[in-house]
């Protein structure tokens, strides 16, 4: 499959008053065209930092890129210079938020808003940028694009204005779409149709798209293959099916228990007891094991290594890997 973007061994930091904070710690993903990769965790996990760094959108400083590459048309994002970076947000690499609101000008028609995002980057005229507006309306769903071109934010519903930030997203054709939480400020129908809105967009343009969530739910519906990511880094990787039907590390097992079922009676839910490292000094060994119940003494002392379970699948847990036991002899 094509790769259109590699991220090898990226790793980021934040300067504090308390000190650095480590928070993206060795990730690495290629990500393939016309698929969705979802990046999952709890709150603090990095994904946001990992997904924004692609872009080049945390600020620098107090964020530092400590190390890695990140590899889009066979260039390294991390050199880039402002000048490149703004050629590539929005035309070839796009980002959608969670929030619609914030993402749009209330004073300013929506038309406005998509038809600027077309000619920060080609040179077209006014009656092209607002045919493609028109397109653009209509391939995220919305009816009578003509009228709503000339209407402000404030005339849509929550949902209808994420169509809109959609929408603006696409407007260039990008060949990558980061969506961070696109779907938590909606309520669950809505976040449906979004959802599906992104499979049927992605059915139509091949457009990869890489979708941040915390919500196990969201991405059972979307995505093709599933990163976990606990304290800054992957744990987990592999297919949807792989992660949920055959998941390793015990954080998965724990993420998936902690989704509520259909059917699961109310209070079925079973939260991960404790809460992440302190990222200032993370541990040498596994992060995951002051919380992980088979932990082992190697576990503390070293980090496990990458082990295979498929060629898609890959797992950083001890208990996958044959070389636990010798390893707790040598050290
Ligand atoms: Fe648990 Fe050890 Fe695996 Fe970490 S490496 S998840 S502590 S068994
Ligand atoms: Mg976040």
């Amino acid at each position: 499959m094509e790769k259109i973007l590699q991220v090898k061994d990226l790793h980021v930091s934040f300067s504090t008053y308390g000190g650095e904070v480590k928070a993206v710690r060795g990730v690495t993903f290629d990500l393939h065209k016309g698929e969705t990769l979802a990046i999952v965790g709890e709150s603090g996990c990095g994904k946001s930092v990992t997904s924004q760094t692609i872009m080049r959108l945390i600020p620098e400083p107090p964020g530092r890129i400590t190390g890695g590459e990140i590899i889009f048309k066979n260039k390294d994002v991390i050199k880039l210079k402002e000048p490149e970076l703004r050629k590539i947000r929005g035309a070839n690499i796009s980002m959608i938020f969670q929030d619609p609101i914030t993402a749009l000008n209330p004073t300013i028609t929506i038309g406005e808003q998509i038809m600027e995002g077309i000619r920060q980057h080609k040179k077209i005229t006014r009656e092209e940028a607002k045919q493609k507006a028109i397109e653009m309306l209509m391939l995220v769903g919305i009816p009578n694009p003509e009228i709503r071109l000339k209407q402000y934010p404030h005339q849509f519903s929550g949902g209808m204005r994420q169509r809109i930030v959609i929408a603006m997203a696409l407007v260039c054709e990008p060949d990558v779409l980061i969506a961070d939480e696109p779907t938590t400020a909606l309520d669950v129908t809505i976040q449906a149709q979004i959802l599906e809105l992104f499979r049927e967009i992605q059915k139509k343009t091949e457009v990869s798209i890489i979708l941040i969530t915390h919500d196990l739910g969201v991405v059972a519906q979307v995505a093709d293959r599933i990163a976990v990511m606990y304290a800054g880094k992957i744990v987990e990787l592999g297919t949807r099916r792989e992660i949920f039907y055959k998941p390793k590390h015990p954080y998965t097992k724990g993420l998936l228990q902690s989704v509520p079922r259909l059917d699961m009676e109310k209070g079925d839910l079973i939260p991960i007891p404790g809460t992440p490292p302190d990222l200032f000094s993370p541990p040498v060994g596994c992060a995951f094991a002051a919380r992980c119940p088979y932990v082992m003494e190697v576990c503390d002392r070293v980090y496990p290594f990458k082990t295979y379970i498929s060629t898609q699948h890959h797992v950083d847990c001890w208990l996958q890997d044959d070389r636990a036991k010798r390893l707790v002899s040598t050290y």
